[in-house]
C-alpha cells in the first residue's frame, strides 16, 4: 500500500511565538487521527524534543516527543557518526547540549574536536573569543543552522547564522551547517518516517530553508503565507513550491492531504485545481491549459 507523510515546519506554520495559528491544531490532530506519518522539523536548537512537545500540547496539539525532529538532533547524530565519542565546545542551549550528550559527546572548555553553534541568548564576547581561538587551533566549525535571524514578538533577533558569520569572519573558516535546507537533516527525518521522497511533502513558511530543502530532496512542497514569505516574494526565487496556501488551516480535510486512503494520495498532483498551480510544467503534466497559473498556487532517536 502506498503511503504519504509530512515534514512540517513549526514557527510561522503552527505558531508565531507563543500564539497558535488558528486551525493548525485541527490539521495536525487530523494527521494523528488518520495515523499519517509526520515530523515537526525545526531549525531551532534551543529546546529539547520534550520541551517542544510540551509547547505544542499547551496549544491543543496532541504531539509527542516522537513527532519532533530538531536540527540539534541532526547535528548531534551527524557528529556521532563522523567522530564517535568526540568533544565539543558549544555556543547554544539545552536542546543542543542534551542532543550532544545523548549521542555520546562530551562538552569541554578547551581543545574540542568541534565548535558547535546553535540558537540561543547565552553568547558573550568571551565565548566568541574562546571559539575563535579553538577554531584557529583546528577545531571544526559546525552550525546547527544558518538562519540569519529569528522572528520574535518584538521584531527580529540575530539567529544562529549571524553568530556563525561572526566566527567565520574572525577565523576565515567556513562552517558546516546541518539544519534546513541541509539534505542531511531533511533526509534523516524523511528516512526515519520510512518514506521515499515521492511519499513526502514539506510544509513550511520559508523559501530559503523549508521549500529549498524540499525541492532539493524531490519532495512535494507547500508554502504557507502565515510566516515570513509573502506571495509577491515568490518571483524572486528560481524555485517554486508546488502549492501556496494562506494557512496550514487550509489543508484541513483537504482531499489532497494524505490519509490512510492510499488512492487519494498516490499522486497528489492529480487532484490539483487549476487555480492552485504555479508551475508551468505541472500544467503540462496534467493537461491544463492557459492562464490559470498566476494565482499561486514529515525510532531510534536518542536525543
Ligand atoms: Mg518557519
Amino acid at each position: 500500500m502506498s503511503k504519504h507523510g509530512y515534514l512540517i515546519d513549526m514557527d510561522g506554520v503552527i505558531y508565531r511565538g507563543s500564539e497558535l495559528i488558528p486551525g493548525a491544531d485541527r490539521f495536525v490532530n487530523q494527521l494523528l487521527d488518520r495515523e499519517t506519518p509526520f515530523f515537526f522539523l525545526t531549525n531551532n536548537s534551543q529546546r529539547t524534543r520534550r520541551d517542544v512537545a510540551t509547547k505544542l500540547q499547551r496549544m491543543g496539539i496532541r504531539a509527542e516527543e516522537k513527532h519532533i525532529f530538531t536540527c540539534a538532533m541532526a547535528t548531534a547524530r551527524f557528529l556521532a557518526k563522523q567522530k564517535p565519542g568526540g568533544t565539543a565546545y558549544v555556543i547554544g542551549e539545552g536542546g543542543l547540549l542534551n542532543a550532544l550528550h545523548a549521542n555520546g559527546y562530551s562538552i569541554v572548555d578547551s581543545d574540542p574536536d568541534y565548535v558547535v553553534v546553535g540558537e540561543g541568548r547565552t553568547l558573550t564576547f568571551e565565548m566568541a573569543e574562546h571559539a575563535t581561538r579553538m577554531i584557529v587551533k583546528g577545531a571544526r566549525l559546525i552550525a546547527t543552522n544558518m538562519d540569519p535571524n529569528c522572528p520574535t514578538h518584538h521584531g527580529l533577533r540575530p539567529g544562529c547564522g549571524a553568530i556563525v558569520a561572526m566566527l567565520e569572519a574572525a577565523t576565515g573558516v567556513k562552517a558546516f551547517s546541518l539544519g534546513k535546507p541541509s539534505p542531511i537533516m531533511m533526509r534523516a527525518a524523511r528516512k526515519e518516517l520510512g518514506l521515499s521522497a515521492d511519499e513526502c511533502t514539506v510544509i513550511g513558511d520559508t523559501m530559503e530553508t523549508d521549500i529549498l530543502g524540499g525541492v532539493q530532496m524531490g519532495c512535494q512542497t507547500i508554502l504557507v503565507l502565515t510566516g515570513g514569505t509573502k506571495r509577491e516574494d515568490l518571483e524572486h526565487f528560481a524555485y517554486r513550491p508546488d502549492r501556496v496556501v494562506d494557512s496550514i488551516a487550509d489543508l484541513y480535510d483537504d482531499g489532497r492531504v494524505a490519509t490512510k486512503d492510499a488512492a487519494r494520495v498516490k499522486n497528489p498532483l492529480k487532484s490539483l485545481r487549476t487555480d492552485d498551480l504555479i508551475l508551468g510544467s505541472v500544467e503540462l503534466t496534467i493537461g491544463c491549459s492557459g492562464d490559470h497559473h498566476t494565482d499561486a498556487t514529515l525510532s531510534s532517536s536518542p536525543s
